[in-house]
Formats: structure tokens, sequence, C-alpha cells
């Protein structure tokens, strides 16, 4: 407590006196886990840390830091790529790890009702388990919160066909700056009284509001899965492979993951697994089908590769004999938290062209990227059926002079293709820079509007998203 500063004390002892003294984590109570996420980004420590279990508790712990104009960070589960979550050493961390409840599942209507800082896993089981189907997945899955992924606007492995986590969205409870609590827990599909406020705190990453209840839209539950790696010769091919499959599958495409040849080589190293086919390939696609007959689905799927082969865009392939190596196939694209892991420092892309244009997109980027930094080793993959392309940089130099040319190597490409340089991932600390990059003068102007609208003291998740002005 000793390294306080005046004007945070009093917000201090308000905390205290309202929640109890042992219901505020500061100094060596802090754990190491909400000082950091998994871009890599830390700090050292922080004012202070709370876990609130009811939204009143939040609004009043709101309440309290808003009239001292105390900054707070929301945190979810920390598996962000962009620094959004992590505080500030005068921040106070808001963690909503205790309001993990899926309060109730609804077949008939569809929804399931969950808590922010529920883990996406457990929510997906539980809906599992009642007969319904949670669309969301990502790598994440077994660390990450809804609250988070509703925030930041998640992306993820099955946006193919089901849509980001805006799309899944059909209520929200969210507190704002001053304790106000927007109650807005619609279990309607069509609701057009008026604006539609949930949508200003999904993908805000915290900056307008903290949300702490959803109501998200459930699908029927698949009978099962076919899922296959194959190798095509090119970009080109695995594009027109994407039509086909579409076109044969009638819309139950529901993952396209492309991977560059020096990516799948990579994480089969990194993660121990099995190569499901020769690694001499130039780019290989994960996909899978979900449907509700499974004997019919596997003839189809089936019938649909071989024409693919046939066409010349597959030229190899290997199809999930089973439950299990469905699982091993989908570890290789999940396995990329571990080459974060082993190659950090790292610098992770993650922008979005037009669908067509990917391709010529990482061929630009690679030979900008080959041309200024011979060295560096950038592994390229991607939910192509989205137009989301992920380019990892390993072992960047620490230094950063040295990473801001990478990023500009790569986002000045992106710039010109009209592209975003953020297609999923959000903008945090770490991408507040390059937003002009891909949002215009007017578009920024405006989200700095609505921050002074509904947060005029700027004290959520202050620095994230929005480029000081000036800037
Ligand atoms: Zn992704």
């Amino acid at each position: 407590m000793t390294e306080m500063q005046g004007s945070t004390l009093p917000a201090m002892e308000a905390l205290m006196a309202a929640l109890g003294e042992g219901e505020v984590l500061t100094g060596a109570d802090v754990g190491a886990k909400y000082l950091e996420d998994w871009s890599g980004a830390k700090v050292d420590r922080v004012l202070a840390v709370l876990r609130p279990r009811s939204t009143e508790e939040l609004s009043a712990i709101l309440r309290i830091c808003h009239a001292h104009g105390q900054t707070v960070v929301p945190q979810g589960g920390l598996t962000g790529l962009v620094g959004g979550g992590v505080p500030g050493r005068q921040d106070v961390a808001i963690s909503l790890e205790r309001m993990n409840r899926v309060e109730a599942i609804d077949l008939d209507s569809g929804t399931v009702t969950v808590q922010a800082g529920a883990i996406l896993q457990n929510v997906q089981e539980a809906c599992r388990d009642a007969g319904g189907f949670l669309a969301l997945d990502l790598g994440a899955r077994g660390s990450c919160q809804v609250g988070g992924n509703l925030s930041t606007n998640a992306g993820g492995n099955r946006v193919i066909r089901y849509g980001m986590a805006r799309d899944l969205v059909l209520g929200l409870e969210a507190v704002l700056a001053d304790g106000t609590v927007l109650s807005m827990m619609n279990q309607m599909v069509k609701n057009n009284a008026g604006m539609d406020l949930k949508h200003l705190f999904i993908g805000s990453e915290g900056t307008l509001g903290i949300v702490t209840r959803a109501v998200l839209k459930l699908h029927p539950l698949p009978a099962g899965a076919n899922t296959a790696v194959v190798a095509t010769p090119d970009y080109a091919s695995a594009l027109r492979f994407l039509r086909h499959a579409q076109k044969r599958l009638s819309g139950q495409v529901s993952a396209f993951e492309i991977m560059w040849n020096e990516y799948l080589s990579t994480i089969v190293d990194s993660c121990g697994l099995r190569a499901p086919l020769s690694l001499e390939h130039p780019v290989y696609v994960l996909t899978d089908m979900q449907g509700g007959q499974p004997e019919a689905d596997a003839e189809r799927f089936q019938a649909m590769l071989e024409e693919a082969i046939e066409a010349g865009w597959i030229i190899d392939g290997a199809v999930a004999q089973s439950v299990a190596e469905a699982e091993e196939f989908w570890a290789i694209r999940d396995g990329v938290a571990d080459v974060l892991r082993d190659f950090a420092p790292t610098i992770n892309f993650d922008v979005s062209v037009p669908v067509g244009r990917i391709g010529e997109c990482a061929e630009r980027i690679r030979a900008n990227l080959d041309a200024q930094f011979p060295a560096l080793k950038a592994l390229f993959f991607g939910h192509v059926g989205d137009g989301n392309l992920h380019v990892v940089a390993c072992s960047v130099p620490p230094e950063h002079a040295a990473q801001v040319r990478i990023e500009e190597a790569v986002y000045s490409v992106v710039r010109e293709f009209g592209g975003s340089i953020s297609a999923e991932h959000g903008i945090g600390t770490l991408k507040t820079d390059w937003l002009g990059y891909s949002r215009s003068p007017a578009e920024i102007a405006t989200m700095r509007a609505l921050k002074q609208a509904l947060d005029p003291k700027g004290i959520l998740n202050p620095g994230k998203l929005i480029p000081p002005a000036g800037a």
C-alpha cells in the first residue's frame, strides 16, 4: 500500500469499506494471471483486483470508482492477443471470474442465458448435455470467458456457418461507467423497438460498459461431423475447393481453415503431433461438415472430396475415421498457442481482406517480409472462408522500433487491399497505432464521441481501442 498515490487512496478506502478488506486483492495477493494476456503483454503490478459475485456488486464497485475517477480494467479469461485486458499500474482490474453460472437453457426458444465469467467450453458442454448447440468456438475455449468473447466480438472456427459472436447474441446486460445497469436480456430474434443498444458493448472491448450477462442463440445439435485435412496445389485451388464444398454440402460447411506449408510443419514439431499428410505440399485445408444424418452426410462428404480430387483442386487428403482422429486434426489448428510460447516474442497478425484476394495478399505480405527481414520466420494460416488471415512473425527482435517496421510491412499491404488490421482479435493496446489504416478519421471521431457520451470521465479500460486524440 505504500506506493499508492494520494488520489487513489480514497477510492481504495471506499472499495474496502463497501466490499470488505479481504475482497480487495492488492500487492502479493494479486496472482500473476491478472497481469498478462496470451499476447505476452503484461504489467508488474496493479492497484487492486476485484472479483464481483453479482451485477449488483459490480454496479456498486463502478459507482465508487466513478465517484473517485478511479480507472478500471474489465477482465475475462485473459486469452486475448492485443493487451485489451491487461491493466496499468494505477488501474483496478475487475475480474468477472466469479460470475460464471449458466443460468438457463431454453430449447424451445433456442437460447442459453449465461453470466459473463462463464468459461466458453463449460457453456458449450452444458448446452450439448441439454441437447442444444452453442456455435461459438475458438482455440482458447477452455480458458476464455463469454463476457470477453462478446466484448471483443470473438470470431473463431465456426464463423463461416454461424457468424461472429455478435451474430449469436440476442440479449445482453451491461453496467455503465457510473454503475447504471442496462438490462437488455431479450430472448427474441426480432426486436426493432428502437435502437439495439447491445451492439454498443459487443466489440467495444470494455470501453463503453462492462458486460455482465447475455442471452445467446442456440442451434440444433449436429448429429455428427465429417472432418478432413487436404492438400491443395495453391491458394486459388483452395478457393475453388471452398466454393465447390459450399455448393455440394448446401451450407453445411462448418469450418474451412487454411494452413500454408510452414505452419503445418512448425505445429507438428512444436506440439509433437502426427502429420496427417506429407509435409511437402504448398497449402493445406482443414474442413468439416456438421449435419443431422451421419450416414448420408458421410457419403455426400466423401463424394464432394472425390469430385475435388478429379478437378485437381485437391492433391492429397485424409478423412478422419473417428472422433479421436478428428480431434487430432483440430489439434493442428488449435496448437498455435504452443507456437506463440515456443517462438516468443511473436507478433500476431489478424487481418482480413475480401476472400477472393487473400492468396494475393498473403503473397504480397510474404514478399515484403522476405525482402526486408530475410531471416524472419513467418507462419501463415487463417479462417479463409471468412477472409481472415493470421500471420505469426516468430522470434521477433525485442526492440519496439524493429517490431514497428515488421508491422508496417504487413499493415501497409492490408491498407492497400482495403482490408482490416484486426479481423477478430480487436485493437487493445497493441494495435491502436494502426487503427487509422482501416478506419477513417470520421469513424474514429465517432468512436471518441460515443466514448465521451457513455464514459465522460474515461474510467473504463483507459488507453484501449481508441487512439489518443491527435495521434
Ligand atoms: Zn482466428
